[in-house]
């Protein structure tokens, strides 16, 4: 039976953690919230104390943590002295990074996975909390062949697509030009119905016609941001997440930042990034980023 160190049960973390249980593998759970570690107990996974626990015995270890400092924490050490994972893995232990942090950070740490003689993918996730439940997600996967064949072995049981985009850090890389393009078409999508609202439309039968229409797009086919159109949306549970606000505010952070780096042009990346920027400082940051669409309501009057 293949042993898994599973480490950040979060909104994505717990429902991957649980495929993988479901898929028969032995699952070694970790996070810094107990409760989160209770809840995967009830579908079987082992709860340990610490990452040295989670990983002791594991063929592959995932992590899906919120950004680039807990990751690099978690894999080389953390300010205090505590070793990271690197000093506590056993030879020939695969480690996939399912976090979505900046490039350097995921080649930093895949430097020093090879020093060690480890295998290590960055191997972030498309598809939001309702993929990662229904096993479907999208893996952007970085990394040398061998890395990346071992890996497909692991995340095939929590996704249905899984591509290669290239060497350490490229997964990165693809993940956050997709996601500057997710913050653009949701900004879009809800300056459109918000528009429509204002002139008199209802937002159920706009959203069908721009469905049929060249607007159509992921936000609006499964994540529309209005209230009461779309049940299983976050918008329809008072936008809880889902996808927090303030990690689609790093993730637009992160591709500036590339593109500061690589001179290219991101000016609507720009705008959306200023947006969620605005809109996390009058306090909506833990609210699903869907709820970008309250702030063209009150900006609007409406
Ligand atoms: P989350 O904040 O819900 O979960 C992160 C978890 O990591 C938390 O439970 C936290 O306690 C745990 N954690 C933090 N530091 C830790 C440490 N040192 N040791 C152990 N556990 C630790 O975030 P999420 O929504 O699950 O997102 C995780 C990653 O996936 C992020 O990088 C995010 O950008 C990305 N992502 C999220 C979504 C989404 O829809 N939520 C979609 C795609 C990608």
């Amino acid at each position: 039976m293949t042993t898994i160190a599973f480490i950040g049960l979060g909104n994505m973390g717990a429902p991957m953690a649980k495929n993988l249980l479901k898929a028969g593998c032995k699952v070694q759970v970790f996070d810094l919230v107990e409760e989160a570690m209770l809840e995967l107990e009830s579908y079987g996974a082992i709860v340990t104390k610490s990452v040295n626990d989670a990983v002791k015995q594991a063929n592959a270890v995932v992590t899906m943590l919120p950004a680039g400092e807990h990751v690099r924490a978690v894999y080389l050490g953390d300010h205090s002295g505590g070793p990271g994972l690197l000093e506590l893995v056993e030879p020939g232990t695969l480690l996939i990074d399912s976090s979505t942090i900046d490039p350097e950070s995921a080649r930093i740490v895949a430097k020093h996975a090879d020093d060690k003689g480890f295998e290590f993918v960055d191997a972030p996730v498309s598809g939001g909390v309702a993929g990662a439940a229904a096993g479907t997600l999208t893996f952007i996967v970085g990394g040398n062949d061998r890395a990346f064949d071992r890996a497909e072995q692991v995340l095939k049981h929590m996704g249905k697509n899984i591509f290669h985009a290239g060497k350490a850090g490229d997964g990165q890389m693809g993940k956050i030009c997709n996601n500057l393009m997710l913050g653009i078409l949701m900004s879009g999508t809800c300056e459109a119905l918000n528009l429509g609202i204002d002139n008199g439309l209802d937002p159920k039968v706009l959203s069908s016609i721009m469905l049929q229409s060249s607007g159509r797009n992921w936000a609006l086919e499964l994540y529309n941001p209005c209230p009461g159109v779309m049940e299983n949306a976050p918008a329809s549970n008072h936008y809880q997440p889902g996808f927090m606000s303030k990690l689609m505010l790093k993730d637009l952070g992160l591709g500036l930042d590339s593109a500061s780096k690589s001179q290219s042009s991101v000016p609507m990346g720009a705008l959306a990034r200023n947006l969620y920027a605005f809109h996390n400082a009058a306090g909506n940051e833990e609210l699903d980023f869907s709820s970008l669409f309250e702030f063209y309501q009150k900006n609007s009057g409406g």
